[in-house]
């Protein structure tokens, strides 16, 4: 096994790749500036990352337009062009270890997650999608016998994905795995908290067969190399996941541009309700700790509100602060970690203003609270009572270790205060009996529902949200949709 000591040692001497991604080869910006990569462990600058903008994103449009043009990409051999995706795929998992590292790095992750989830999840994502492409058929209608109906899928062209910091390389891998599939190219825009990981997994792509300017990386700054891809008028579609304001910017540039299409997977508020019949009350607990503790709070679905009866609150709490008692918060290359800092500084700051409201109306810290100080970026697991449902506490999405408790005397209450925010993202129900917690789950509005579990997913189902928490659908077969349109070629056969 890694250990820390070697983990240390390898960030050592570690070279991130810092230029864009362009044509299938490594380039500076045009202007020549950078910004810097800043881990979130030690605030150490890990890289000075090419800051793309206009051009640079022109450059990397251009040499997608052409690949598609040229069809080196689209009209390959199905057989050829899966080959190429799960080689992908296998060198992904040859390099898993620097892949884990670059991100643990850049975003504080954990190791034992990077290396042990994320790395691995985007090598099994490229190949599912790899394996669709010479699985999935096209329609014939049914017209009359004096013609041919043909109902065919055809790829849309350039896709632009921006992408955020929180899952960086999974959440692109979403993208890339059924737009690639469908026969697309594509330009990138990691966040600039998260450039350096995606940009080896994209010249490993080159490695593994994948013609020049099939998919291109743009680092850069959201306002500049975000936009810039977003307005572009040779960019057919973009896909974004990211945060709900920005969201919105998307659908200007689009209006704006070309019209081009406009996925977004936004956030979340996702409660994690638990019925007074619940039979397992201690896997709830350590459930429901995980399902807002894991990656400390930033995840869009996290289970950010527990939503409980009041008969039961006492004995949940208790199990919960015994539960996070034993939790491993900490150094990110420590590989026993469970939990380790926050992306940045910023979103540190961002979270403590939050703590900051706990206390103005009645709200208390059942565990957790503290504020670091410095440049510690770790917040301990926290959990909230007494905020009230309209309170910013209980509404706005915190992207931190941070969950609010909200109780209910019956299942009306309950559902009203589970789908009383503005997102659609997740949530789930803990209840032993079948019947009642099958009504409940129907009534929730969000993406995905779990039922006596949280965050079981995979590539096999999609994920998306319902109302503010976005539009679109990454993940199974329904995402390739959203990466081709149909055609429809009628042939008189008198
Ligand atoms: P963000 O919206 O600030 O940034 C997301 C991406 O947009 C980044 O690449 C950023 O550089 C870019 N961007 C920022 N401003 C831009 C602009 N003006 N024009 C074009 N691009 C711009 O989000 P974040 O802080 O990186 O990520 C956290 C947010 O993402 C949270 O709200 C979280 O819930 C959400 N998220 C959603 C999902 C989902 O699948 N629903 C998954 C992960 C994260």
């Amino acid at each position: 096994m890694v250990t820390r000591t070697d983990w240390i040692s390898r960030s050592a001497n570690i070279k991130p790749r810092d230029l864009m991604f362009i044509d299938g080869d490594f380039a500076g910006a045009k202007s020549g500036k950078t910004f810097d990569a800043i881990s979130p462990i030690d605030q150490r600058v890990l890289a000075k990352v090419a800051a793309g903008d206009t051009p640079d994103v022109d450059a990397a449009v251009k040499a997608a337009k052409r690949a598609f043009e040229n069809g080196d990409w689209r009209n390959l051999n199905p057989r050829d062009k899966k080959a190429i995706m799960l080689k992908w795929a296998d060198l992904i998992r040859e390099n898993y270890e620097e892949i884990a590292l670059l991100e643990t790095l850049e975003v504080g992750k954990p190791i034992g997650d990077t290396s042990g989830y994320d790395a691995l999840a985007v090598a099994r994502v490229i190949q599912w999608y790899g394996e669709t492409i010479d699985k999935t058929y096209d329609e014939i209608a049914p017209a009359p016998k004096s013609a041919l109906a043909m109902i065919t899928r055809e790829p849309l062209g350039v896709i632009g994905a921006i992408v955020p910091w929180n899952y960086p390389i999974v959440i692109a891998s979403w993208k890339i795995g059924p737009a690639l599939a469908m026969g697309n190219s594509m330009v990138l825009k990691p966040s600039e908290e998260s450039s350096l990981a995606i940009l080896r997994i994209a010249e490993l792509g080159i490695e593994a067969g994948l013609p020049k300017g099939v998919f291109n990386v743009v680092t850069g700054l959201g306002a500049e190399a975000g936009q810039a891809l977003a307005r572009h008028k040779d960019v057919a579609k973009i896909a974004f996941t990211g945060s709900g304001p920005v969201g919105k910017l998307m659908m200007q540039y689009a209006a704006e541009s070309n019209m081009k299409q406009v996925a977004l997977e936004l956030g979340g508020k996702s409660p994690q309700v638990v019925l007074d019949d619940v039979v397992d009350i201690d896997k709830a607990a350590s459930t429901i700790a995980w399902g807002i503790f894991y990656n400390a709070g930033q995840t869009c679905n996290a289970g950010s509100r527990v939503v409980v009866h009041e008969k039961i609150k006492d004995a949940l709490f208790e199990r919960i602060s015994a539960f996070v008692k034993d939790f491993r918060v900490g150094d990110p290359l420590d590989p026993n970690t469970q939990m380790g800092p926050l992306v940045s500084l910023k979103q540190r700051n961002r979270v403590c203003n939050y703590l900051d409201l706990v206390g103005q109306q009645g709200e208390r810290f059942i565990f957790g609270g503290q504020k670091p100080t410095g440049n510690d970026c770790l917040i301990q697991p926290t959990l909230i009572d007494g905020a009230k449902h309209e309170s910013k506490l209980a509404q706005e999405e915190i992207f931190g270790p941070v969950i609010v408790a909200e109780t209910f005397k019956s299942d009306e209450e309950a559902l009203a205060l589970a789908n009383g925010t503005e997102y659609g993202l997740a949530a789930s129900v803990w209840s032993g009996n079948v019947s009642r917690a099958h009504n409940f789950a129907r009534q929730l509005r969000a993406g995905t529902v779990w039922v006596n579990t949280f965050d079981m997913s995979d590539v096999i189902t999609p994920f998306g949200g319902f109302k503010s928490s976005g539009s679109g659908r990454d993940k199974s077969l329904h995402a390739l949709d959203g990466y081709s349109a149909l055609k429809t070629t009628w042939v008189d056969l008198n």
